[in-house]
């Protein structure tokens, strides 16, 4: 707004995981880009354009809220804190620390959620998560048991070198554009081969050699009969098999019971173009994989990136530029926040919180330690509330929208005794809450976010904060010293990046202002002054120097079809962002998609009378949404499409709450629904 003051410094866009550097622009008052790590020449998508929109929002949150008689009034911050503090206390009192949960954010800094999750811990619980929970928490339980570390293997600079992509479950071309239209353009132009596993056909497929329109749950089959063929066409890479890789013999021998047709069939794509695919990728010199939120939401999702690291394993293409399993994740601090311990059975720098020594090494900084009992997880936790979980604080997401079973969990918000959102829109999870915490938007504060290929950045404060907002590092601090008796006297983000260093061992050597406006990757190297890009080039990150192979079989969705419903998958598109509670409030992005629309096929929607934009509704078991019909041949018979970015229609009234038995993340790219004319 007009009365506010921005600053031109350097930040970092706060929406999706590539990371790149903004800052705002006097003469259009939205973004710009400057020439950061990743946007090298300044580049920036429609949203990163637009993150000025949410800065000076008429519907921010400019003061404290408490609810009396029903509804949310205005307070001071001490009377909001006042009630945190008395109602978190009885409810430790009454139920034990385990009867609090406390959701940190993926698209806040490593500083805030580092707070956080302390603050969790010395209250004395592990019940704290973020939600990477929904999105790469399969992945990373995959590549953590295999490779030793969950991250991006390689850099997005070295993965220019590739003479093959293969990307799957993921659309990066309007998921991560400034990574699609940078990197990966150059190479397709240059003559890379790219494959595209997924349902839709949309941008990404467009730049694409072979697509392969997985049903979705199929993953399994489909990745099985690729590492069919190319075992049975000789393109395994023996040296590196007989060097890097166990249990070869078993994994043949398992690949003896796939048949590559069969396979095909059941996953749905057509068999010349699977052998075809693994051709491409297993004669590549070097391939590299690119995996989403496809693969990874499922309730066999850690099994689907089983079957990915498998092709890898195979090919040898691991350790080397240009090769790898690579995550592209979702929010722009998703990475850090796991990196820096929001999570409930790990502590900073992925150690668990059964290991004693680690306890033991965080204690010495924190004075106290912290507790050994695995936490919940997010989507665990919102189920309980009422029963096990009794009070909760909300930083920065809106599980209201982005949990599945949505109709359950409103439910549930509802039988909660007390909930506590700190944002800064009034969201759909702020309307269930009895004390609303005004926090700071991307470019009202300081600190450092870590981005999808694991370089450490630093955002600036380009705005005044409005009305009695404070900043979010200042609010979680007087959480913590509320709540607790650990010591949360930090002189701003700068110290608490310090201590962080000190018990993350991945951040081991970087320093606050050695990262500037370039950026550090870890693992970080104070001696060389540098991070590794390419990881596991001699050695796991596991310590070993061999991964094994893994036999996957194939599980069932968990969510049957029958003969009259179509599996609803969910997904984004470029102009809207997650839960939507802020680009929805963008007039520039509205303007852009305003509103939602189902994707079905010109065969679903003959066999149902539904014309392309007619009203249909959308229900099952759990839910019934309304919306137009966008019929088109993109997406695959028998497979309907929907965002995940509205509140109306609210497409997780539809999703189901199985849970991958090893991450706990969901089946949001399954859901059997009925589709009928409004
Ligand atoms: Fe922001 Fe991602 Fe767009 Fe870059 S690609 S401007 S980080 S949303």
């Amino acid at each position: 707004s007009e009365d506010r003051n921005y600053a031109e410094a350097e930040s970092i866009c706060p929406f999706c995981g590539v990371g790149c550097g903004i800052a705002y622009d006097e003469r259009t008052g939205k973004a710009t880009g400057w020439r950061a790590p990743v946007n090298r020449r300044g580049e920036v998508c429609p949203k990163g354009v637009a993150a000025f929109d949410q800065v000076g929002h008429e519907e921010r949150l400019t003061t404290p809220l408490v609810r009396e008689g029903g509804r949310l009034v205005p307070a001071t911050w001490d009377e909001a804190f006042d009630r945190i503090e008395s109602e978190f206390g009885r409810v430790r009192r009454e139920h034990g620390p385990d009867a609090a949960f406390f959701f940190a954010s993926s698209n806040c800094t490593n500083e805030e959620n580092y707070v956080l999750q302390k603050g969790a811990r010395a209250f004395g619980t592990n019940n704290v998560d973020n939600c990477a929970r929904l999105c790469h928490s399969s992945t990373v339980a995959a590549m953590r048991a295999r490779f030793g570390a969950g991250a991006m293997t390689n850099s997005l600079d070295d993965l220019t070198e590739a003479d093959a992509f293969l990307v799957v479950g993921a659309n990066p071309a309007e998921q991560h554009p400034v990574i699609f239209r940078s990197y990966f353009v150059p190479a397709l132009k240059s003559g890379t081969e790219m494959i595209h596993v997924d349902p839709r056909s949309n941008a990404t497929t467009d730049g694409a050699s072979v697509h392969l329109p997985v049903r979705p749950g199929y993953d399994i089959p489909l990745l099985n009969a690729i590492a069919k063929v190319i075992v049975a066409e000789g393109l395994a890479d023996d040296s590196f098999v007989d060097e890097r890789v166990e249990g070869f013999e078993e994994f043949v021998s398992f690949l003896d019971g796939v048949d590559v047709e069969a396979a095909a069939e059941l996953a749905g794509v057509d068999p010349s173009d699977l052998r075809e695919a693994a051709k491409l990728y297993g004669e590549a010199d070097a391939a590299a994989v690119f995996t989403g939120m496809g693969m990874s939401q499922h309730h066999c999702g850690t099994d689907n990136v089983h079957a990915l690291l498998n092709l890898a394993l195979l090919t040898g293409n691991v350790g080397r530029p240009g090769t790898g399993v690579n995550p592209l994740r979702g929010q722009n601090n998703v990475q850090g926040a796991g990196d820096v311990g929001a999570l409930p059975n790990l502590l900073p720098g992925y150690r668990d919180v059964t290991d004693g020594e680690a306890r033991a090494t965080v204690a010495e900084e924190w004075g106290f330690e912290p507790p050994a009992r695995p936490g919940l997880t997010e989507v665990e936790a919102t189920h309980e509330f009422g029963d096990d979980v009794r009070a909760a604080y909300v930083f920065g997401e809106n599980p209201a929208v982005t949990e599945p079973n949505a109709n359950a969990v409103r439910e549930r918000f509802e039988a909660a005794e007390f909930v506590v959102v700190h944002d800064i829109f009034p969201t759909e999870t702020a309307e269930l809450a009895d004390v609303v915490l005004p926090g700071s938007s991307w470019a009202e504060k300081a600190g450092t976010v870590t981005n999808t290929d694991r370089q450490v950045m630093r955002m600036r404060p380009n705005a005044d904060l409005p009305g009695d907002a404070r900043p979010d590092l200042d609010i979680l601090r007087e959480l913590g010293d509320r709540l607790t008796d650990a010591d949360f006297d930090y002189d701003g983000p700068e110290a608490v990046f310090d201590e962080l260093t000190r018990v993350t061992p991945i951040y081991e050597g970087m320093t606050y202002d050695g990262i500037g406006t370039e950026s550090q990757r870890w693992p970080f190297s104070a001696d060389d002054g540098e991070g590794v890009a390419v990881l596991h080039a001699d050695r796991f990150a596991t310590g070993s120097k061999t991964a094994e192979l893994r036999p996957v079989e194939h599980v069932e969705p968990a969510d049957p079809v029958t003969d009259d419903e179509l599996v609803l998958t969910t997904g984004r598109v470029i102009q809207q962002f997650n839960s939507g509670a802020v680009t929805r409030r963008s007039d520039t992005l509205v303007r852009m998609r305003p509103e939602d629309a189902l994707q079905i096929h010109p065969d679903d929607a003959a066999r149902r009378d539904i014309a392309d934009g007619d009203d249909v509704v959308v229900a099952n078991a759990r839910g019934e949404v309304s919306v137009a019909a966008a019929v088109t041949p993109a997406v695959r018979p028998g497979t309907v499409f929907l965002t995940f970015h509205y509140a109306n229609p609210l497409v997780n009234e539809l999703t189901g709450d199985a849970l991958d038995p090893t991450a706990k993340i969901p089946e949001y790219k399954h859901s059997a629904v009925r589709v009928t004319v409004e």
